[in-house]
């Protein structure tokens, strides 16, 4: 989608910090990180929220799972744990309306979550 950011950013068209890329996926670090580890997944495939989601996304959204437990290791803290997350809607936080999980880690998290 040309004026989606996430989709700017897959192009190259807006730069990031990459952190793992393949044929469905791309990960970058959050621009405002909430934690010490904090970066975003998302798949290449434009996808606004989970409400959008069809049947045949599910290996699409699987793969982003995936990634997150490559890029824990990678990042180290795939034993000390992390958490993830995808926001759905702006009553949720959501602020960029292409689907990207957060992954969190390198600091105590809170539960519940505010
Ligand atoms: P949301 O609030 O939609 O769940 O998460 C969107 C995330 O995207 C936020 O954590 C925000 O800091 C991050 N973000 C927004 N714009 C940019 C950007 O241009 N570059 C990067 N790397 N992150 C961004
Ligand atoms: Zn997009």
């Amino acid at each position: 989608m040309s004026d989606c950011l996430f989709c700017k950013i897959i192009a190259g068209e807006i730069p990031s910090d990459m952190v793992y890329e393949d044929d469905n996926v791309f990960a970058f670090r959050d621009i405002s990180p909430v934690a010490p580890t904090h970066i975003l997944i998302i798949p290449k495939k434009h996808i606004s929220t989970i409400n959008a989601l069809a049947p045949n996304d599910a290996e699409t959204m699987g793969n982003l799972f995936l990634a997150a437990k490559s890029i824990a290791k990678q990042e180290g803290c795939d034993e000390a744990g992390y958490r993830t997350v995808m926001n759905c809607g702006e009553a949720a936080g959501q602020t960029v309306f292409h689907v990207h999980l957060h992954l969190l880690a390198g600091r105590g998290l809170a539960w519940p979550p505010g």
